[in-house]
């Protein structure tokens, strides 16, 4: 089987770690058959669009993308180009997996978090009114109507939206992402006890959703308390399920656990399409300088393999990057105990290391 696949290489570092992701991939002996698309600043300059139709069709035709990251640059009208993408297909849940790899520094053990974060609503539903607009006054007087709240006249408000549709799809992403993936426990994430209306039915929804899911402990966490025992013993969590808002600073919180973002994959998923990119930004201090390190990318398609059903190559993959790390020897600067380190190599030779270990023979593989 061919798999044909939308591939973007982003910008900054993206063009690197991407180059170094598909070669990993096509290593793995899996046939794909790549679909180059631009979005970002290439397809402003190409298309005259950050976000061209030529690309959103490429997804929409393959329902796979593998992405590098993309500069949202300042003043360009869109508040994300990555956050119109997912709303623009409708990739309702970003997968975040935290996981402590050997040989990589950090003071946590046994750290391994699936964060599934929704991508739709919440405090980013992108509904806002600006400070003295009219738009702003009308509301104003409509809260004041409704509820006797007077709010300052010199405020501006920012719509925080929590749909039962919303919260029972994620809800229930997190629990089937568990059970198809041998996880035990799913944690909903909230701050219901003050947030009443929209927490509270975030909250209530995943109650009912759990219900459905007998075979998977569920339980569920104030936002505050989960922030002090992720630091304190994050070996407690297995699937968080959280609001947009906070989902965005639980999962950069995960990653800092496990080492930072060079080793943060992620996924952002829909009913039927998914785009798979590294947790990190574009980099653009160490952009075009072969030092990115490739590993979140890498293991971006890993996640890929395991949601084409490739598992077995999914999971040769992920053994070759873990042995890479392990040895600590062909990893870039930000892998060394001495962020100097002379012998840290760059991007593309990372890419060596890892086909060098996926085509070893089992036998003489060291770690
Ligand atoms: P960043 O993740 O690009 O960089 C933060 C720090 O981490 C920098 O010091 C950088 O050198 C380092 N870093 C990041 N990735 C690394 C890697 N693979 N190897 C080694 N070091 C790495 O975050 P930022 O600087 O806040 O954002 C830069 C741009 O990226 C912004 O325009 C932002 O909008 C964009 N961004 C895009 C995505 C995406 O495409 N999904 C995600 C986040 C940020």
């Amino acid at each position: 089987m061919v798999y044909r696949i939308t591939f973007i290489p982003g910008d900054g570092v993206g063009p690197e770690v991407a180059e170094a992701t598909r070669r990993v991939l096509e290593a793995t002996g899996v046939q794909f058959q790549w679909d180059d698309a631009v979005i970002g600043s290439q397809a402003q300059e190409r298309f005259g669009t950050l976000l061209p139709e030529s690309a959103l069709e490429s997804i929409k035709r393959n329902k796979v993308a593998i992405k590098g990251p993309v500069t949202t640059p300042i003043g360009s009208g869109f508040r994300s180009v990555n956050v119109a993408l997912r709303k623009q297909l409708d990739l309702y849940a970003c997968l975040r997996l935290c996981k402590t790899y050997t040989g990589v520094h950090t003071p946590y053990k046994n750290v391994d978090i699936v964060v599934v974060r929704e991508n739709t609503e919440g405090l980013y539903s992108g509904i806002e009114f600006a400070k003295d607009s009219p738009e702003t006054a009308e509301l104003l007087e409509f809260v004041a109507r409704t509820t006797g709240e007077k709010i300052r006249r010199d405020s501006a408000v920012s719509l925080k939206v929590a749909s039962y549709m919303a919260s029972r799809r994620i809800v229930k992403f997190a629990f089937e992402y568990a059970r198809q993936n041998g996880r035990k426990k799913v944690t909903a994430v909230h701050k219901a006890n003050i947030l009443k209306f929209s927490d509270g039915l975030f909250l209530n929804t995943a109650r009912e959703v759990a219900k459905e899911y007998g075979d998977i402990e569920f339980t569920d966490m104030l936002l505050d308390a989960t922030c002090m025992q992720l630091v304190k013993r994050p070996e407690q969590f297995d699937v968080l399920v959280l609001p947009n808002f906070y989902g965005d600073f639980i999962s950069d919180l995960c990653a800092g656990l496990v080492g930072g973002l060079g080793v943060a994959p992620g996924a952002n998923i829909g009913n039927d399409m998914a785009i798979f990119e590294p947790t990190h930004g574009s980099a653009p201090d160490i952009a075009g300088q072969n030092r990115a390190n490739p590993m979140a990318m890498m293991l971006s398609g890993v996640m890929m393999l395991r949601y084409l059903g490739e598992r077995g190559s999914a999971d040769r993959l992920e053994r070759a990057i873990v042995e890479v790390i392990a040895e600590g020897k062909s990893v870039t600067s930000d892998l060394k105990d001495d962020p100097n380190d002379s012998s840290a190599v760059g991007t593309s030779q990372v890419a060596d290391a890892v086909i060098e270990k996926l085509l070893m023979p089992p036998a003489r593989r060291t770690a």
